[in-house]
């Protein structure tokens, strides 16, 4: 096997050492949906981009979403038929790019008599949700009776319901999604820095603007050039832009940004076991939540609240645990669903672009683009369906202006049918024949996170057996993924990896068990092994660990 460091195909010293180097086209700062968005489109057009990011991949609100990728079926109410029709499209665009990411999943939308819901008229409301995908449409809508609606979902309340309406809709894990984006990126050429903090923005009329950063991990200054600067920091957008104001150089003294949080709730799968995701419309608002099956785990959510605090941290409230647990314990009969039995919490941002005396609830999930100061593009709102359409228009208009300011010209965007690197090629039968001893639940996960990219986990096993052991029984966590992680995906953080490279296991929820804490355990010392740490920066990490869960993922006591 190759020797740690020297292998590392992702190695943060390297890309930070490029920061400096060089004069970028493009920098884009934050890395989340949209930042990564933009870097993987931009270097695919074959310009030299820079990204950073001032924590992890996908640590704001793109590690925090219900995870659809979707039309959003709520936005019929609202009369937003072009903005569903443009979901659906992208939906069917990342479904085709990333097939292994963003799937197609069954929905169970129950007809309530509590909240005047007839079955025939669902059917009609998803059956234009259909018709506004065209020919992109997800095949399988149908009505089902009370009886098999109950057949299909035990757990749901008898009384007051009328039947209910199947139908599919898109799903992705989100943070996956946005760490094969840099991944792409990466390989086109981008420069990504990770745990880098943009401190300030010093545009320029004339020539490149210039970046002051910070590196958040040894707290050393660090600086960047651009021809253009992308401002994709979500809902810390604001702060960039109140940056330049001060500095005069921009019109905006206010953020376009509302900023409003949604949380969810994580149960153990046992106290609701759902089958599907089950549409849950509160009585009290008519919003809708959705109760979501995750593996070993169902979580449920979502709120919306004007969030006025400070951005860091967020975190649910007591009052949003009460909320969504009265939701489900009305369109479910399931002692389960108790404060209690919650393992974990999870909130984010919706960075929503303002619209005065509207209702947070109202706002668009649209996106715009923002032209600040000399060479600087800020790309504000939209949604994690629409990251990738977000990123082609922002370019679109940034290479217009980069072509102007210094007369560099850039392909075309290929995002639209490139294929992410999960995507290219099945993972041969062979990688697996490599490996005949290994667990099935290992290489189920494997194939199903990583795509085609699990063939070159498989072929580590292959060389080296005891990779691909799990660390504890119940969870498929291998060593094996572990290094791919550091190697591949600039995981530099333990955080990092539990919380954002294994996303779909949904390690928050199991950290304070006694398998979380053997992952966490044993990947912190072969982190430390592959990264050079020493003994107390290990331990740093594993209480790092818990801060941060503590931090992000508690369960609030109530008032
Ligand atoms: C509760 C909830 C549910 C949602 N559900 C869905 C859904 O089901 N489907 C859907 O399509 N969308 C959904 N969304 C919306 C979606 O999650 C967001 O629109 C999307 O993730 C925003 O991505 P972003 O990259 O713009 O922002 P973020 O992911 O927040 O990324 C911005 C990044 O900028 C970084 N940053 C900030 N300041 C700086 C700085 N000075 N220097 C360097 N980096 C900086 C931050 O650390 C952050 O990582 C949901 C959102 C929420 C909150």
């Amino acid at each position: 096997m190759e020797t740690p460091r020297a292998s590392l195909a992702w190695d943060r010293e390297r890309h930070l050492q490029f920061l400096g180097e060089r004069v970028f086209d493009l920098l884009v700062v934050g890395g989340g949906a949209t930042g990564c968005s933009v870097a993987r489109d931009a270097a695919l057009r074959g310009l030299d981009v820079c990204l950073v990011e001032r924590g992890d991949l996908a640590a704001g609100s793109s590690s925090r979403s219900t995870r659809f990728i979707h039309g959003g079926l709520r936005y019929l109410k609202t009369l937003e038929f072009g903005f569903v029709r443009e979901g659906l499209q992208e939906r069917a665009t990342l479904m085709a790019v990333a097939p292994h990411l963003v799937r197609p999943v069954e929905f169970l939308f129950p007809a309530l008599r509590a909240v005047g819901m007839a079955r025939t008229r669902l059917r009609l409301g998803i059956g234009l949700y259909d018709l506004l995908a065209g020919r992109n449409r997800l095949q399988g809508t149908r009505s089902l009776s009370r009886s098999q609606t109950l057949l299909l979902e035990p757990c749901l309340r008898g009384e007051g319901l009328r039947g209910s309406v199947i139908y599919f809709d898109g799903a992705a894990d989100d943070a996956r999604l946005v760490i094969e984006t840099a991944v792409s990126a990466v390989e086109a050429g981008a420069t990504v820095g990770l745990h880098v903090e943009v401190e300030r923005i010093v545009p320029s009329d004339t020539g490149p603007a210039v970046l002051i950063l910070k590196d958040r991990l040894t707290g050393k200054p660090l600086g960047a050039r651009a021809s253009i600067v992308v401002n994709a920091a979500g809902a810390w957008a604001g702060n960039l832009l109140r940056e330049h104001s001060e500095g005069g150089k921009s019109q905006r003294a206010t953020s376009p940004l509302r900023p409003s949080r949604g949380s969810h709730l994580v149960f153990p799968r046992e106290s609701l076991p759902v089958f599907r995701v089950v549409v849950m419309p509160s009585r009290n608002d008519g919003r809708l939540l959705f109760a979501v099956p995750a593996g070993d785990f169902t979580y449920l959510g979502t709120t919306e609240v004007d969030h006025t605090g400070a951005l860091d941290p967020v975190r649910a409230d007591a009052s949003e645990v009460e909320y969504i647990l009265q939701v489900a314990k009305e369109v479910f009969d399931a002692p389960g669903i108790s404060r209690d039995r919650i393992l974990c919490t999870w909130a984010g941002i919706r960075p929503l672009v303002e619209r005065p005396h509207t209702e947070t609830g109202r706002l668009s999930r649209d996106f715009r683009i923002l032209q600040e100061a000399a060479g600087v593009v800020s790309v504000v709102g939209g949604k994690l369906t629409s990251c990738r359409r977000m990123a082609e228009a922002t370019l679109d208009l940034a290479t217009g202006i980069l072509a102007s300011r210094t007369g560099r010209t850039s392909d075309a965007c290929i995002t639209g049918w490139k294929l992410f690197p999960g995507a290219e090629g099945a993972v041969a039968e062979a990688d697996r024949e490599l490996t005949p001893g290994l667990d099935g639940e290992v290489v189920k996960h494997l194939r199903t996170v990583y795509g085609a990219r699990a063939g070159s986990i498989l072929r580590k096993i292959a060389q080296v057996p005891s990779l691909g052991r799990p660390y504890a029984p119940g969870c498929p966590v291998t060593p094996a993924e572990v290094i791919h992680a550091v190697e591949r995906e600039g995981a530099v953080r333990l955080a990092d990896l539990l919380f954002r490279r294994f996303h779909p296991l949904m390690m928050e929820a199991r950290i304070r068990s006694a398998p979380g804490k053997a992952v966490a355990e044993g990947a912190s010392r072969l982190m430390a092994s592959w990264l050079g740490w020493t003994e107390e920066r290990r331990l740093n990490e594993l209480v790092n660990l818990t801060e941060e869960w503590e931090r992000d993922f508690w369960v609030p006591r109530p008032d």
